[in-house]
């Protein structure tokens, strides 16, 4: 990477794009074509064409993505699911065993347990708070752990440092989901993580309006990954990852101001009468908070709440608010409001849910870019 490029900011807006400019272009035009010339390339992976991630618009996140996360490369997928369950399948062979955090997100835990399950992948869900009862379920066929940077609904902040000590004294692969955190926030591969992943759908495109995928980390595993991607076919088309690159140029600004106004929001919530629990790592009462300050430079735009009384009080309050939108998804510029037991979590059964502390009244609001001012006094109204 540039030297030039030392910064976040900077690579944010610079890091990747063609030199010199496309005809001069400040901003790179959209490649709407699905293959390119033959140009003498050896070998199936290295023919330019749409599904073998090597076009320009997918070269240029690649180079931005892997300088944001301080990666040797990178790759971008049609979606979050198809990065993670693309990233797992190359790492991982029928009789391989993987241990994965208990609390995932719900498409990454149905992933493991269902289909997984039909190919003869196993697993283990650990505790990733307990590494003394990790080793307890370690197998001559583990090959590699899974956490996520803070999990979902419930925001809490695992033990990540034993997690990366774990993983290199036994030699697994370690894999973090850092959707939750970004590299705004949080830059796992520093910390000594080996993969880091991510439903770019969420902050690194920021507006709700594409969905998308991206993986990062060494050359040599990115290339393992990157093949089999060739052959699932998952890949990300060049409008979307037009709108990715461009999303990506403010996720520092937006990121910053979200977890500001998400810890206003989060210090309003927690004093207010009607509200009996508040989940945000940047409270100083979160459970895990000087861990969170340790390894995070900003705890997110996510936190989650329960209100006091019956569930359905928490369905009246979603309809009495104006400005969040009842709609699943995160990370965007508007706000978004759900209720994880009947959006991210309808998967689960009810006694699942209940096991991972996930109540029937659990709300879970993701902060978008609107005035903080107004988002406490629409919570106001809410509550009163
Ligand atoms: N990882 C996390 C933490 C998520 O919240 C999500 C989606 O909500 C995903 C992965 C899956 O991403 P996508 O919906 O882009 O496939």
């Amino acid at each position: 990477m540039s030297e030039t490029y030392r910064h976040i900011e900077t690579q944010l807006v610079h890091a990747g794009e063609p030199l010199p400019r496309i005809a001069g272009a400040v901003e790179m035009p959209i490649f709407q074509s699905a293959t390119y010339e033959y140009a003498g390339e050896g070998n199936y992976h290295d023919v330019r064409y749409l599904r073998t991630n090597n076009t320009p618009s997918q070269l240029a996140l690649h180079a931005k993505l892997a300088a944001l996360e301080g990666g040797e490369a990178a790759l971008v997928t049609a979606s979050g699911m198809a990065a993670i369950s693309t990233t797992l399948l190359s790492v991982l062979a029928p009789g391989d065993h993987l241990l994965a955090q208990r609390c995932l997100y719900g498409g990454t835990y149905d992933l493991v347990t269902g289909e997984f399950a039909r190919l003869g992948i196993e697993h283990d869900f650990i505790d990733a708070d307990q590494p003394e009862s990790w080793r307890a379920v370690l197998r001559p066929t583990t090959r590699a752990i899974y956490v996520e940077a803070m999990t979902n609904p419930l925001l809490e902040v695992a033990d990540l440092e034993a997690i990366v000590r774990f993983a290199r004294s036994h030699r697994l692969l370690s894999l973090i989901d850092n959707t939750f955190a970004t590299p705004v926030n949080f830059r796992p591969l520093a910390l000594g993580f080996d993969v880091a992943l991510h439903s770019a759908t969420k902050y690194l495109n920021g507006h709700s309006d594409i969905v998308a995928g991206a993986v990062v980390g060494s050359a040599a595993t990115i290339e393992r990954i990157r093949h089999r991607a060739n052959h699932l076919g998952g890949s990300l088309d060049p409008h979307a990852a037009f709108l990715l690159k461009r999303g990506l140029k403010t996720l520092a600004l937006r990121v910053r101001y979200q977890n500001d106004s998400t810890l206003k929001i989060a210090e309003f919530l927690a004093a207010h009468p009607q509200v009996a629990r508040v989940n945000y790592a940047g409270l100083a009462s979160h459970p895990r908070h000087e861990r969170a300050r340790r390894l995070f430079s900003g705890c997110g735009g996510v936190l989650s709440f329960e209100l006091r009384g019956a569930p359905e009080r928490a369905e009246e309050f979603a309809r009495r608010l104006r400005i969040p939108i009842v709609a699943p998804s995160l990370g965007g510029v508007h706000t978004l409001l759900t209720r994880p037991a009947s959006t991210s979590h309808a998967g689960l059964s009810a006694a699942e849910r209940h096991e991972l502390g996930i109540s029937d009244a659990l709300l879970r609001l993701s902060v978008g870019i609107e005035s903080t001012e107004d988002l406490i006094e629409d919570l106001r109204q809410g509550l009163a």
